[in-house]
């Protein structure tokens, strides 16, 4: 079975072409700068060949007849027609309280997205612009959402609910509601398997550190707490932003400054983060090389990355009442040992050890067990893949109907 797993973003629209008895990633590609005066498609095709088409993509309906033609094209094409796609899984970043696992598409899914639109502005509008885009250039093909919200669904009310007047809650639905979720329910169920246990009998804390970074506390393999709120702002501090701070400072900068709300919270979304307080940038590989080139400001930045990390590490040993195994993943927590040893070092009174000198010469790609001998505690490098996740997901639904 092929299944392709589509991320429409307002301005892009990634996919990927999986097919399921090998879990091969066959295609995959990005469509970039959707609307704008100069649009590509970048992608790889047929034997793992690179290319790109330049052409002015207006929307996303044009976004989506390049990326089938792209899977079909007499060259870089992968399947024949797109009768060989059997089904298509979207994600889709908020579900609010309406879903709590994937679903497959219908008119009445569509219409709660659409009620959902308001919570996630920037997303789902887009996320249902390419679910639009694709159900008319493939109508007889199923399609699933899988949402980034979802996982977090099991969070009890007293961690998702802000202490403001209710009504703020019952009325305007605003609560903690999580994201990443694909990615922390795929890591903690890869930590389960390979450490031989049931999930269930688990206590696991997952670090997604990304471009957006969140971390989620899992007992019995649910999300109990994560650190991204309403909003993907909340929580650790990110690439360019600036995670928890006292809502107070808004008020404050717009004194200050005169700015409108809009630019004030660009300035939190775009402008803070490792990106603010470096001023080098929001990558953690220009990142490091600053701070081995002495940069102090790009030290207080990945100083402040990791304590933040730390100290929720702290809360969420406390929310489970102990941890069994803590995950790094995605492109930080894959990739950066510097941050794994900033944020591991000194939590040895959780009879936590690690093994610093592997953590530096990790194999890329791989689930890295970097436990110490006699660690209580198991850290474990897992890469995510929320493509995967999606994929299985879709899969799973398709063969439940
Ligand atoms: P993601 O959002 O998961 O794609 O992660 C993106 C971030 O991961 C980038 O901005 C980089 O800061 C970081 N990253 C990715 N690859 C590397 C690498 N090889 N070394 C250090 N950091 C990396």
């Amino acid at each position: 079975m092929n299944i392709l797993v589509v991320n429409a973003g307002s301005s892009s629209l990634k996919y990927q072409l999986i097919e399921m008895n090998t879990e091969e990633v066959l295609a995959k590609g990005t469509c970039e700068r959707i609307g704008q005066l100069i649009s590509q498609l970048k992608a790889t095709g047929k034997d793992g060949k690179s290319f790109v088409v330049e052409k002015p993509i207006p929307d996303h309906n044009v976004a989506v007849q390049l990326m089938l033609e792209a899977l079909v094209h007499k060259e870089y094409g992968v399947v024949k027609d797109i009768n060989q796609i059997q089904a298509v899984g979207h994600r889709v970043v908020h579900s609010a309280e309406d879903f709590d696992s994937s679903v497959l598409i219908d008119d009445e899914v569509m219409e709660i997205c659409r009620k959902n639109s308001d919570l996630a502005p920037l997303h789902v509008p887009a996320n249902i612009i390419g679910i639009m885009a694709c159900k008319e250039a493939m109508p007889n093909t199923p399609m699933a959402a899988v949402f980034d919200t979802a996982f977090h669904s099991t969070i009890p009310p007293y961690a998702y609910t802000y202490a403001l007047p209710y009504q703020a809650y019952e009325e305007w639905r605003i609560r903690k509601y999580g994201f990443h979720g694909t990615s922390h329910k795929y890591v903690s169920q890869e930590a389960a398997k390979y450490l031989k246990k049931d999930v269930k009998d688990l206590k696991i804390i997952t670090c997604h550190l990304g471009n957006g970074s969140s971390i989620t506390a899992v007992q019995n393999g649910k999300s109990v707490d994560t650190s991204m709120g309403f909003t993907p702002l909340e929580g650790l501090v990110m690439g360019t932003r600036c995670g928890d701070i006292d809502p107070a400072v808004i008020e404050f900068i717009m004194e200050k400054t005169n700015w409108t709300i809009s630019q004030t919270m660009d300035y939190l979304n775009k402008k803070s983060g490792v990106l603010g307080i470096s001023g080098v940038s929001s990558d953690f590989r220009d990142l490091i090389k600053a701070l081995y080139e002495g940069n102090k400001r790009a030290e207080l930045a990945l100083d402040v990355f990791c304590y933040r990390i730390k100290k929720y590490i702290g809360a969420y040993v406390a929310v489970m009442n102990g941890v069994d195994v803590i995950v790094f993943t995605a492109g930080i927590g894959e990739h950066n040992p510097e941050v794994r040893e900033r944020v591991l070092k000194g939590l040895d009174y959780l009879g936590l050890e690690f093994n610093n000198e592997l953590n530096y010469n990790v194999v890329r790609g791989k689930l890295t067990d970097l436990s110490g001998p006699n660690s209580k505690v198991k850290i474990l490098l897992i890469p995510t893949n929320e493509e995967l996740v999606i994929a299985r997901e879709t899969q799973a639904l398709i063969k439940n109907n």
